[in-house]
This record gives C-alpha cells, sequence and structure tokens, in this order.
C-alpha cells in the first residue's frame, strides 16, 4: 500500500471519531514528502462547509452536511499555508467491520479541493487497492458527467 495512504489508514484506526460515525474518514494533505495537514469526518458543519454544499447537486447536498475529512484536513490550515500543487489521501473505513472501502472526494469536497489549488486525490479503494483522481474543476464539468465516473480517474493500483 501506498506510503501515504498507510500512513492515513493508521490516523484513521487512532483517531476518537463521534461515536455515531458508521464511517470513518481520514485525510492527510501531503506537500514534498511532508504531512500539511490530517483531518477527520465528523457530525458537525459550519459555514465553510454549507457554503461548498451549496455549489453542489440533488442528492449530494443532503449527503454533505457534515464536515468530510478533507474539508477537515483544509479548514485546519487555510488562509495560513499555501495548498497549490498539494496531494491529498483519503481513506474510508467501516468501523464495525475494519474494512476499508472507497474513500474517493466526493463532488462537494472536489469544489473545495480545486478552489484550494489540490491536483490530485489518491483514494482507498478497499483494503488492498486505492485509485488516483485528478482534481479538475467540478462546476465544469457538469454537463458531461464525466468527474462521478470513477472508471475515469487517472489509475487504479494494486497494492503490491
Ligand atoms: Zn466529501
Amino acid at each position: 500500500m501506498h506510503k501515504f495512504l498507510k500512513m492515513a489508514m493508521d490516523f484513521c484506526c487512532h483517531h476518537e471519531y463521534d461515536p455515531k460515525m458508521e464511517y470513518h474518514l481520514c485525510a492527510i494533505v501531503i506537500k514534498g514528502g511532508s504531512v500539511l495537514s490530517v483531518g477527520y469526518n465528523k457530525h458537525t458543519t459550519n459555514s465553510f462547509v454549507e457554503h461548498y454544499s451549496s455549489l453542489t447537486r440533488g442528492f449530494n447536498r443532503d449527503f454533505c452536511l457534515s464536515t468530510h475529512a478533507e474539508q477537515s484536513a483544509i479548514l485546519r490550515v487555510r488562509g495560513k499555508i499555501d495548498l497549490q500543487g498539494c496531494d491529498i489521501y483519503v481513506v474510508r473505513r467501516k468501523w464495525k467491520e475494519s474494512h476499508y472501502g472507497i474513500g474517493r472526494p466526493c463532488e462537494t469536497c472536489q469544489h473545495v479541493l480545486y478552489n484550494y489549488g489540490i491536483k490530485r486525490a489518491f483514494y482507498s479503494i478497499d483494503d488492498n487497492r486505492y485509485g488516483i483522481m485528478k482534481i479538475n474543476n467540478p462546476a465544469e464539468e457538469y454537463n458531461a458527467m464525466a468527474n462521478d465516473r470513477i472508471e475515469n480517474d487517472i489509475e487504479f493500483m494494486q497494492a503490491v
């Protein structure tokens, strides 16, 4: 497994999440091999989250009314650190089963990541595989819907 995804999995396992969270997500922002920020999902929201959720279409909007791990990670350092050109690593774990699932950033998070200049997202697919998503402007991809299709991501990697 990729080094930084493994790191995100370690953080994910050791973080104390809201007790009601069915899925535990962790996102880490990386630049030049250094960890710039770490974020976890939580139930609460704020004006930042609500602003970006309002850019999102249809059913995704309700789904996005909590703070996602990617948003937490950006919120923690925005305005303090230039995030242009960073990568983000996202893992998602169903805690009851202790297995990893698809942690691909949702449409709202894509808006956030695009706005802060994050260039790629690496995300868990399952315990052994991950995907890489190029962060494009989700607003420009509205018609094509291409950005919602996992098959269009840059590549899938198998763990070695
Ligand atoms: Zn999200």
